[in-house]
């Protein structure tokens, strides 16, 4: 692994901490209470034992396979205490892999869903090939547009349902719940209606207090209305390569700042030194 590389997400990692101690301390929180996931999906194991170096100890990752092929190549190159988080939209027929190494899913969003994961979960707790069941945030759709995953938040009898039935299953811990804010939505109405659900679903499940919520470009004000974890990917990494893993290395931080493509979609790198 670079030098160079390992630089630059040691400069990345210290500024994005600034930054969430920032939005921690002007939203009158401890900063201990809102964790960082960094997201490293479609980024290399490299970067991964990177960042373990740098004191990082949990991992987002979005996509089953990539995560388990990524996993296994990174066996007994971690140090103890690694923890994988699920982060991505997640079908039935994956319950199974990812109980095998997932610790945290963040994307649970209907009954069938909960009930594959939980089975699959109580599964790989019984013949020892996990060893705590598999924490599960509830992920709730802001505008009700449901294709990008989760239950929608105007519907509160789906979301108990929901999360009943993680609470419910013996290999599942409800950890909370979990969103992203709809494309161009100003992110402190999204947010603060996420904030009033939390606190609709806590008075039916007390211990289910997680909010998983914020990203690069809004992760101040998912903060400010309480967010326990920040996922956070392009503003640790850089930008991600625009297509599969498989076929492209991530861009380095010369074509980031001033080679960048034209006309590529991806949001503007969190600038340096920057508390935005
Ligand atoms: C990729 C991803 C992130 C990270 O987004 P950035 O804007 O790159 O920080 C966060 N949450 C989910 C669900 C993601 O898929």
């Amino acid at each position: 692994m670079s030098d160079q590389r390992r630089e630059e997400l040691a400069r990345a990692l210290a500024a994005l901490r600034r930054r969430l101690d920032e939005a921690a301390r002007a939203a009158g929180r401890d900063p201990r209470d809102v964790g960082l996931l960094p997201v490293t999906k479609y980024f290399p194991g490299t970067d991964i034992e990177i960042l373990a170096g740098l004191g990082c100890r949990e991992f987002g990752e979005a996509r089953d396979q990539e995560a388990s092929a990524k996993i296994a190549a990174l066996a007994g190159r971690l140090p103890d205490g690694v923890r994988w988080h699920m982060i991505g939209r997640l079908q039935r027929n994956k319950a199974r892999s990812v109980a095998l190494w997932a610790d945290v899913v963040h994307s649970v969003d209907s009954v069938r869903l909960a009930n594959a994961l939980g089975a699959a979960a109580a599964a790989a707790l019984g013949d020892g090939r996990r060893r705590a069941p598999l924490q599960a945030y509830v992920q709730v759709s802001l505008d009700s547009d449901t294709a990008r995953g989760g239950v929608p938040i105007d519907e509160p009898d789906a979301v108990d349902e929901v999360c009943d039935a993680v609470a419910g299953a013996a290999g599942l811990r409800l950890a909370g719940l979990m969103a992203v804010p709809p494309v161009g939505a100003d992110p402190d109405r999204a947010f603060g209606r996420l904030a009033d659900e939390r606190r609709r679903v806590c008075a039916r499940h007390p211990s289910a207090v997680g909010l998983s919520a914020g990203m690069s470009g809004d992760l101040e004000s998912a903060v400010k209305h309480g967010s326990t974890c920040v996922r956070v990917g392009t503003a640790l990494m850089g930008n991600r390569p625009l297509t599969s893993p498989a076929v492209v290395t991530p861009v380095t931080s010369s074509s980031r700042t001033s080679e960048r493509n034209p006309g590529s979609p991806a949001p503007p790198l969190f600038p340096e030194g920057s508390t935005q």
